[in-house]
């Protein structure tokens, strides 16, 4: 039998996991599975051969601010926001981490000033990523600890606030809360700002910006993060946390990570023969069918309900990419819904192109679902029907709410749906 037919085999079986053997789907966390579709029809188009001699070295650019930053994955990273349009990364630094969780800690470690007598407020909105509590007070550390709701937030001492956009878990587009208030410094967390999940309304450009392959390209296994930092002492410090706990990131990791990300911009590009279909419109396409049935399925329901999110247009389109030379003077303006007139200068507005830019909704990669008045714990209730969610508590909110997985398998996201259609009809 061919190697292909057993790689399939194991496909299933950790599939098969995923659905537990109670009958359990397992959508608490938010495990990138959908996007295996789009690698494995790309075959081996990104497989990445590393010889026994390859990458034995601790370094890999000692000129670099950042010396075990693989140079090609630095140039792919530069090049995907480049094609994408939604991070300046030209005039950062850039710092590869293991995952963007371990960058969270890093930029914290770097923000805190050192000479402060008493630890630093760590604040974020609710509702907040689950895991900035857990990740900021789990060693006790002497520099900074949790203190909530951004919204809440009374000091007059330093602090920093976690800026989640489109946020984690409700998919809402943020800005900081707290701006200029005391000494307050912001980490923008970026994992979600890519356009299968959001329209790309402008290039990001603050201090610190975090994004990573899990949420981007879907290799979470790769534990690939990178953070663009304006500011060399901050970029050098954040490098200083992440040399004293791992010394580096792996070689292997951010080589596999370059030749993806370097496929998924190639992807982008709408001149010259096309090796791999567009990424982020296969990606986008995948999960807006799967938010329809979604809807379309909680809309039959007395008994739940999800957020609506505005129209936002969204300048990603394979046509943006061409017309976008960098040139600083060349002046958009919308004509209608979804067309751009694009002229050279103010001086002389003639048109020189069009530009179609599309209108959509968000499609966020959870959902963030609330239950009837009648229904106290929406998570508890869900398990009765062996669907893991994530309570609105974890998030610093109502347990009413729960938050599940979009980009699970088909296999479970079909019997997701299923079971909420079961539900409703439990009478
Ligand atoms: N930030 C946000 C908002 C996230 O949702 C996640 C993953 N769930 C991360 C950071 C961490 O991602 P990773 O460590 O896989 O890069």
């Amino acid at each position: 039998r061919s190697a292909l037919a057993s790689k399939e085999e194991a496909r299933d079986m950790i599939s098969a996991r995923t659905v537990s053997s109670d009958g359990f789907i397992n959508l608490d966390h938010g495990d990138p599975t959908m996007f295996e579709s789009y690698w494995r029809k790309m075959g081996d188009k990104c497989t990445v051969v590393i010889a026994g001699s390859d990458s034995l070295s601790y370094f890999a650019e000692t000129k670099n601010l950042c010396w075990f930053l693989e140079p090609k994955l630095e140039e792919a990273i530069k090049g995907l926001h480049r094609a994408v349009g939604n991070a300046a990364a030209d005039d950062h630094h850039v710092v590869v981490g293991t995952g963007s969780s371990q960058l969270i800690l890093a930029a914290l470690y770097a923000l805190c000033p050192q000479d402060e007598l008493k630890p630093v407020s760590v604040v974020s909105a609710v509702p907040y990523y689950s895991s900035y509590p857990e990740m900021t007070d789990f060693l006790r550390s002497g520099l900074y600890k949790w203190a909530g709701d951004a919204q809440t937030l009374d000091t007059d001492g330093p602090y920093i606030e976690l800026v989640t956009s489109p946020n984690n878990p409700d998919g809402v587009t943020r800005e900081a809360i707290v701006v200029n208030r005391g000494r307050g410094k912001l980490v923008h967390d970026l994992a979600y700002y890519w356009p299968q999940y959001t329209p790309i309304s402008h290039p990001a450009d603050y201090d610190v910006m975090l994004f990573t392959a899990s949420k981007c390209t879907g290799h979470a296994g790769s534990r690939i993060g990178w953070a663009l930092v304006r500011d060399k002492d901050v970029a050098r410090k954040i490098t200083k946390f992440i040399e004293l706990s791992t010394i580096g990131v792996s070689k292997e990791s951010q080589l596999r990570a370059a030749k993806v990300l370097g496929a998924i911009s190639d992807s982008c590009q709408r001149s010259g023969p096309l090796e791999f279909d567009n990424f982020f419109e296969c990606s986008k396409n995948l999960l807006a069918e799967r938010w329809d049935k979604l809807r379309d399925v909680v809309k039959r329901s007395d008994i739940f309900s999800l957020p609506e999110y505005p129209l936002q247009h969204c300048l990603f389109t394979g046509e943006f990419t061409v017309a976008h030379p960098g040139n600083s003077s060349i002046m958009l303006k919308a004509i209608t819904m979804n067309t751009l007139v694009v002229s050279l200068n103010r001086a002389d507005p003639r048109p020189v192109c069009l530009m179609l830019v599309s209108f959509y909704e968000k499609n966020a990669a959870f959902a963030w679902m609330k239950c009837n008045e009648s229904i106290e714990d929406c998570e508890k209730f869900l398990k009765e029907y062996k669907i893991q969610t994530r309570s609105g508590k974890r998030f610093g909110t109502d347990p009413k709410y729960v938050r599940f997985s979009m980009v699970s398998r088909d296999k479970e996201f079909n019997l997701l749906l299923q079971r909420l259609l079961a539900i409703q009809g439990r009478d």
